[in-house]
Order: structure tokens, then C-alpha cells, then sequence
């Protein structure tokens, strides 16, 4: 029996799976994720989610055949590792990866993705028509895709491909990006950014509303809650939806996918209002085929679902080759 390992390593939480080779998931295991002293401390809790995982599965860690990892950024794909993640404190400079669960597992297939092509790799593995051609896009905290075409899950240097969340949307830099750049897309319409852009727009035009903009906790969740019920969070609303159906015809005409995939917590918590102005905006802003949209299959599983399927597929998501 072949067994594979999947290992989602987020901000928050890091999980890992073991399954067979059919993809029965046999034993998980889950944890925080370290937020110091050091990169290090961060190895040994996904080394130490993996060996939880193997206990539960009643297996030794070396019987397994193949591991893929869905991390957060940037990656360091020559060295296996995440180099100085944006969204940990600044202690933790390196998190090696490969190399280390390549020793617990002893095996050389370990699969290091960012976690929006671990994304790609989910759904593409579990899409019925394993397509050649798709995106997955997280609308989440960051914006950010993983892109298949033409059977390729597309890395680029270091891995670092689908940064879309910072295509540049408005020329007129409205809103400054996490990033500190000036009108990028996640500067919009990413969860952190979206009480910060409904702030500005209300102090441009300070119309009546019931929206706790003055309030520090003032969140996403508020915009979407008003829905409906507050013309402004129904302007705020209609406004991400023209950033988010400019940001995903940019990635239609640039990928030419067959179907995007979108999750992430903004899209999977308000799926109509995100998806929805996205579809009814993409004939007056395409020139080529229009994808289907479709909101994730797999919900808050993707990323650990995409790295166990790229550990059954040699790192492509690609059924044949399982
Ligand atoms: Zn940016």
C-alpha cells in the first residue's frame, strides 16, 4: 500500500493528512502555527503535525511514498523553504521545508507549492473534467491565484507566480496596497483592505449609514451584513464587485482558463455578492472566451486537499498520473 502525505501550512493553523492511494484520508492532525522564536519552530510543528497524522493512520512516517506542501509565501523553491513570510512577525526569516520532512519521510518526492497552486492542484485533481486550463483565486486576507495551462502548474521564479492581488487596477492609486504600492487590486478588495477602502469612500462622500465605519473594529463581515438593507454597503458592495470582475478579466485574458475557481473567506463567506458581479461583468469586459465561475469545490480543505493530490500526481493535480 502507497500512502501520501498533505501538509497546508498557514498563518494560523498548520494541518497535515496521510491517505492511501485511492485519496481516503486515514489520519489528520492539526496545530498553531508558531509564531516564534524562530523559522525553525515553525519546521518542527508541520514536522510535528505530519507525525501526528502517520499515528493516527497506524503508519511509521518513512512508509510514506510521496508529500506535497500547500505554504504560505514567498517561497524559496531552490531551497524548499519559505523565506521571510509577510504575515508572520519578522523573527522568523526561514522556514525550511523540503528538506526536513524530505528526512522524517525518507523520501525525495516532496512537493513545495504556494498555497494558491496547492489550491489549483486541489481542484483540478477534483474537478470532473481534471481541466488543462484553470485558475483557483482566493479572495481572502491577500488576493492571490494558482494557474494551470495547458497541464502546467505555472511557478515562475521562485515560485512566486499569481501574485494578482498586486496587478495594478486603478491608475488613479485610490487605496495603497498592503504591499505599499498604489492601486493594486488587494488594496480593494482583500478582507484586511475592505474597511479601509469602505472608509475612504465614506470620507469622500460621508453620506447617512448604518455601517460602524468610525468604529476600530469595523470589518468586512459589516459590508456584507449590511447587504440589502444600507445603500452604502451596497455601494461599497457594487464598487468590489468592478475591482474584483476588472481583476479576474485581466486574469482571463492573460491565462485563457476554461473554469476559475474562487474561495478564499471573503468569496466562501458572501458567494453571491462576491461571484455574482464578477459573472455579470465579464461580457462587457472580455474579448475571449468567458470561464465558467465557480465558487471553490473543497471550502476551507483546498489547500491541504491540493497538497495531498499533488503528492499522488508528481506535484500536477493530473489524474492520469496517478
Ligand atoms: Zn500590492
Amino acid at each position: 500500500m502507497a500512502y501520501y502525505v498533505g501538509v497546508d501550512l498557514g498563518a494560523t493553523n498548520v494541518r497535515s493528512v496521510v491517505a492511501d492511494d485511492t485519496g481516503t484520508v486515514l489520519g489528520q492532525s492539526r496545530a498553531q502555527t508558531p509564531h516564534g522564536p524562530t523559522g525553525i519552530a515553525v519546521t518542527e510543528a508541520v514536522l510535528g503535525v505530519v507525525r501526528e497524522a502517520c499515528d493516527e493512520a497506524g503508519i511509521d512516517p518513512s512508509d510514506a511514498t510521496a508529500a506535497g506542501i500547500g505554504a504560505i509565501g514567498p517561497l524559496d523553491l531552490a531551497e524548499g523553504a519559505v523565506e521571510n513570510p509577510a504575515n508572520l512577525p519578522d523573527t522568523i526569516d526561514r522556514i525550511p521545508l523540503t528538506g526536513p520532512l524530505s528526512v522524517l519521510l525518507d523520501t525525495d518526492d516532496v512537493y513545495l507549492h504556494n498555497d494558491t497552486n496547492a489550491g489549483v492542484i486541489g481542484e483540478r485533481f477534483h474537478s470532473d473534467r481534471n481541466p488543462d486550463d484553470m485558475v483557483y483565486l482566493t479572495i481572502s486576507s491577500g488576493i492571490g491565484a494558482g494557474v494551470c495551462v495547458d497541464g502546467h502548474i505555472i511557478d515562475g521564479w521562485d515560485g512566486n507566480a499569481g501574485e494578482v492581488g498586486h496587478m495594478t487596477l486603478d491608475p488613479h492609486g485610490f487605496m495603497t496596497c498592503g504591499c505599499g504600492h498604489d492601486g493594486h487590486w488587494e488594496g480593494y478588495c482583500s478582507g484586511n483592505n475592505i474597511p479601509k477602502y469602505a472608509r475612504e469612500l465614506h470620507e469622500e462622500d460621508p453620506v447617512e449609514t448604518s455601517l460602524p465605519v468610525e468604529d476600530p473594529d469595523f470589518s468586512a463581515v459589516d459590508v456584507f451584513e449590511h447587504a440589502g438593507r444600507d445603500d452604502f454597503a451596497d455601494h461599497v458592495i457594487s464598487q468590489l464587485g468592478h475591482w474584483n470582475a476588472m481583476g479576474v478579466a485581466n486574469i482571463v485574458h492573460a491565462y485563457a482558463p476554461l473554469i476559475i475557481y474562487v474561495g478564499g473567506a471573503v468569496a466562501l463567506n458572501n458567494p453571491d455578492l462576491v461571484l455574482d458581479p464578477i459573472r455579470a461583468q465579464m461580457g462587457d469586459m472580455v474579448m475571449s472566451n468567458i470561464p465558467e465561475i465557480q465558487l471553490t469545490t473543497l471550502g476551507d480543505e483546498v489547500v491541504v486537499e491540493g497538497a495531498l493530490a499533488s503528492a499522488m500526481t508528481g506535484g500536477t493535480g493530473d489524474r492520469s498520473r496517478l
